[in-house]
């Protein structure tokens, strides 16, 4: 029984159960392909969570067959020349500007900016993933804590054929071995949910329709520890990531990511090489 459900925001959705919060992306109509729209939204639900006393842990997840097929670059209401009320970073709007000038702005907001802002949420993410969880999509389910798959999940980021270096959030090496991380990105091929958790990109998997019970069991328990000890938890493990050199390796790749998309911008059709979400499934084979 929810304690407060039904605010909905069409592209968001967010519901508490006790002290679970529970966000869903809700365009399932497009594989929730993340639009800023969404992203504002989910930050939004995320504020809502972290606010609420009685909320101890979030679960991520998405409406429909698919977690995520990444960032909107197709659907009809892609809005990445719009203006939203920035709260990620202080760089200015990108709306009206040229070229790198706009692309790095709303690119340092909207993906590096809002994914750390998410991943130092003060209480225990988990992502619940079934279905695709691709390029966009990864950089949700890895700044979460915990990522609960479904046997049907699978990961992947194409985007090298694009010839950009990853997406935006650069923790390829961070959440997978070096030598997986770059077969991943060299083959742009999908990975299979057995296969993250065996290399611990994933903490478990289930069956589809068990996905839901035992994410929520999974929450419970977590719930149950006290809020401040799983704050302090969470920052003393992403304290040791970022040692480990994952915040400076997500700045530093970031400039090799804005250095493809100028020579995309400057050799082909845009900064994504001509590619759309058709062109990019036909090339992957994907149906
Ligand atoms: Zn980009």
């Amino acid at each position: 029984m929810a304690d407060d459900a039904g605010d909905t925001n069409e592209v968001v959705l967010y519901e508490r159960r006790g002290p679970v919060a529970v966000v869903t992306m809700n365009r399932p109509e497009f594989r929730n392909a993340q639009n800023s729209k969404m992203t504002y939204a989910l930050d939004a639900a995320f504020y809502r969570a972290v606010d609420d006393d009685e909320v101890k842990v979030i679960v991520l997840e998405g409406t429909g067959k698919h977690f995520s097929a990444g960032h909107d670059i197709g659907s009809p209401e892609r809005d990445a020349h719009k203006t939203f009320e920035r709260k990620a970073s202080l760089w200015w709007d990108h709306a009206g500007k040229d070229g790198e000038e706009s692309r790095f702005a709303r690119e340092s907001e909207v993906y590096v900016g809002m994914c750390r802002r998410w991943r130092e949420i003060p209480k225990p993410m988990i992502a619940k993933v079934q279905g695709a969880c691709i390029a966009g999509g990864l950089m949700l389910a890895w700044v979460c804590d915990l990522i609960v798959a479904s046997d049907d999940a699978f990961f992947a980021d194409p985007v090298v054929r694009m010839g950009i270096p990853g997406v935006e959030y650069f923790a390829h090496p961070w959440v997978l071995p070096p030598r997986i991380a770059k077969e991943f990105l060299y083959t742009g091929d999908r990975m299979s949910a057995q296969r993250a958790y065996e290399l611990s990109m994933v903490n478990r998997i289930v069956a589809r329709d068990d996905l839901d019970g035992e994410v929520a069991a999974l929450a419970e328990k977590i719930a149950a520890m006290p809020r401040l000890g799983l704050a302090l938890t969470k920052k003393a493990v992403n304290q040791a990531e970022d040692l480990q050199g994952l915040h400076a390796g997500v700045d530093s790749v970031f400039g090799l990511h804005h250095l493809a998309h100028a020579h995309n911008a400057e050799t082909s059709r845009d900064s994504l090489a001509g590619m759309d979400p058709k062109s990019m499934k036909a090339a992957s084979g994907g149906s």
